[in-house]
């Protein structure tokens, strides 16, 4: 069993088709509400939105790092 996707999107409404292929789905649109975030019911991915992903878990950016 692989670990859930975390996507980021712009704007509050995410929509998913599972990526397409043998394991997609049909596409749906998810509202992700005041939470920012919200678990595609079809195939458990979790969309949130940009700007929020740090309190999802990812790393955040490493103070004194070089501008690119
Ligand atoms: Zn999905």
């Amino acid at each position: 069993m692989r670990p859930f996707e975390i996507i980021e999107v712009d704007g509050a409404v995410a929509a998913c088709n599972g990526g397409g292929g043998p394991l997609g789905h049909p596409r749906v649109y998810l509202n992700l509400g005041s939470a920012g975030k919200v678990e595609c019911p079809y195939c458990s991915r979790l969309f949130v939105a940009r700007g929020k992903a740090t309190e999802a878990g990812s790393q955040p950016r490493a103070p004194g790092a070089p501008a690119p």
